[in-house]
């Protein structure tokens, strides 16, 4: 076990989740606290790739080792896509989620389902030790319901259902969510990079 992946992220939610999806890798895996860095990030970027980059690479500046970050958000297409990368902090930073969320439902009371068409959208990326970067988007599709509902989660989940289940994604548990859901199929596209970089690299030695 020598290499070292620095997840560039202080949500322990989060790392218990990358750790979940990157258990059985040949590394080991460290919050960006553990690997002993503390930084202010600016997420100045357009898109949820380009943040993800931001992130990954300020910490790579840091630290020796793999470092991977993610970036995520919800689309909602009948704002224009919006709150998109603002999603943390739409109505601002400090505004509870339940407040959030009826300020969204608000927006889009009286608007049919057909047009309340919304995703959860995130970007993982991996920035490797010889610069070299690798991010993968992925995204789950929904709708936004007409009231909030369930009490997992986070954020917006309340108000994001999902077709298939017929639920938001507040009423799923953590194992149906990660299985289906834009964070999950993110990390483990990432995952699948990782493999391949530390099998080849085992392979060489
Ligand atoms: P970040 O990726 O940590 O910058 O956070 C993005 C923001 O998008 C979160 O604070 C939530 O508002 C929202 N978000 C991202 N993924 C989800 C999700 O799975 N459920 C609910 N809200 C989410």
């Amino acid at each position: 076990m020598g290499e070292k992946i620095i997840f560039a992220t202080g949500n322990k939610d989060k790392m218990r989740e990358i750790r979940e999806i990157l258990s059985g890798i040949d590394a080991e895996v460290l919050s960006m606290g553990e690997a002993g860095v503390l930084l202010d990030i600016k997420e100045d970027g357009q898109t949820f790739e380009e943040n993800a980059l931001i992130k990954a690479r300020a910490v790579a500046g840091q630290v020796g080792g793999i470092v991977l970050a993610d970036d995520s958000g919800l689309e909602i297409d009948y704002l224009d896509r919006q709150p998109g990368v603002y999603s943390a902090r739409f109505m601002g930073e400090g505004t509870s989620y339940k407040v959030k969320n009826k300020a969204l439902l608000n927006r889009l009371l009286g608007v049919p389902k057909e047009k309340r068409t919304a995703r959860f959208v995130c970007a993982a990326a991996a920035v490797f030790p010889d610069g070299e970067a690798f991010v993968c988007r992925e995204t789950i599709e929904g709708y936004i319901g007409e009231q909030a509902a369930g009490e997992n989660g986070f954020g917006y989940d309340p108000i994001f259902y999902v077709e298939e289940y017929g639920c938001s994604t507040a009423e799923l548990s953590r194992e149906q969510k990660n299985e289906i859901s834009h964070r999950g199929k993110a990390l483990r596209g990432v995952k699948k990079e990782l493999e391949k970089r530390l099998g080849q690299k085992g392979a060489a030695v």
